[in-house]
């Protein structure tokens, strides 16, 4: 038999045979304390986890779905996507080392690096949204620990070159970490393209239902793996059973959703970009878009997620776009079934270098939601938009 694709393999996983009558699905296993027969199974890590902390049948069968789906040796969860990015860039820095980054990182990540770990002597520095490869290989220095690529990057969606820089980064023996929460694990496989950690928010799409908040890390790498594993036992991270449940059926529609989400995401983004109220739509499965090469390139899908530069104007305007909606809500995150809107323009305040813009921005987040309604619904935003600014 051929290799199975993501969306069969998810699901085969389940009703594989050889395993004895049993539901499809793994049991919810609520445990503190695991018991044993005698003093001797006590210690015999064999006989399955010896304490609530090491996770149960439902967080064993998420670890190894994801590890599936990343193509990796090892996989943790993590309480959230934030806490799953945190845990790598902990675990693999000493003082004195240097992590580079895009300025148009996840913002909770940037200030985990400016704070945390420049107060325990980690420093980083910022490349440009959007570098290229040789921009970034060029800054490495024998301090260089890390590499945290984001592609497409947040909020602006910029994209990098991650198979150059991967491989720069490995000639060097700087340790290579990608927050691949847009591609879900689905349309970019980062270790398959010489990345050493792949991280994703599960809250995102794999949860898929905006009721959860989870993360997973992959590696393959021994001495890599064994770092992390160490750093996530010594900060005693672990996730509830009834979570990584709801993140394993998530996992059972993950591929449908996402590519159903992202022809319709690029439906709207593509009305969007006609619009004359709109300058540029940053989403780089659009054929202008600047990665759209190596979108093209690397990448099998995009998720539903998008910026929206306005051709001038300010946040008030945004502010009346985004009140006069019905259909998407006004909320953070992304990645559900539902549309969701929000403007940005105050979180480009973080960066060292503000991207060049003639209005405000705002980011779209396409659910489920039959996409001409979607867009009926942006015509009212714009309508509103207008009227603001008579
Ligand atoms: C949301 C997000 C995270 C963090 O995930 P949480 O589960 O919300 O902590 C990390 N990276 C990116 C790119 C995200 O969009």
């Amino acid at each position: 038999m051929p290799p199975l694709s993501d969306r069969t393999r998810m699901i085969a996983r389940a009703t594989r045979r050889g395993e004895g009558r049993r539901p499809v699905n793994p049991p919810i296993e609520r445990a503190s304390t695991m018991l044993s027969d005698t003093v001797g199974d006590m210690r015999d890590e064999s006989l399955g986890p010896l304490y609530g902390i090491d996770g149960t049948a439902s967080q064993a069968a998420l670890r190894s779905a994801i590890a599936d789906l990343e193509g990796a040796g090892h996989c943790w969860l993590a309480p959230s996507g934030l806490a799953a990015v945190t845990l790598p860039l902990l675990a693999l820095t000493r003082p004195g080392d240097e992590v580079i980054t895009t300025d148009a990182v996840y913002g909770p990540v940037r200030r985990l690096l400016t704070r945390h770990l420049a107060e325990r002597g980690v420093t980083t520095r910022f490349h440009a949204a959007g570098a290229s490869s040789e921009t970034v290989a060029a800054m490495m220095s024998d301090r260089t620990r890390i590499i945290l690529i984001e592609s497409p990057a947040s909020l602006t969606f910029e994209m990098l070159d991650v198979p150059a820089l991967a491989r720069a980064a490995r000639a060097r023996g700087v340790i290579t970490l990608m927050d691949n929460t847009w591609a879900a694990g689905l349309a970019f496989k980062p270790l398959a393209h010489g990345v050493d950690v792949s991280v994703q928010a599960l809250t995102k799409y794999a949860g898929g239902h905006s009721d959860l908040m989870l993360g997973a890390l992959c590696a393959s790498d021994p001495a890599t793996a064994r770092a992390i594993a160490e750093t996530h036992e010594d900060l005693g991270l672990c996730v509830s059973p009834d979570d990584a449940w709801l993140a394993l059926r998530g996992l059972r529609t993950l591929p449908l959703r996402y590519a159903e989400q992202a022809r319709s995401g690029l439906a709207v983004a593509t009305w969007l970009s006609r619009q004359p109220e709109v300058a540029r739509v940053l989403h780089p499965a659009l054929p202008d878009d600047p990665g759209h090469d190596l979108w093209g390139r690397d990448y099998t899908g995009a998720a539903s997620l998008f910026g929206v530069v306005m051709q001038d104007g300010d946040e008030a305007g945004a502010h009346a776009f985004l009140n006069a909606l019905i259909l998407f809500g006004l909320g953070y995150s992304w990645g559900g079934f539902e549309s969701l809107a929000t403007c940005e323009t105050p979180q480009l305040a973080w960066r060292q270098e503000r991207p060049a813009i003639p209005g405000p921005l705002l980011r779209f987040h396409v659910g489920l939601e039959d996409p001409a309604d979607l867009i009926a619904d942006l015509e009212t935003g714009l309508a509103a938009w207008r009227s603001s600014r008579l």
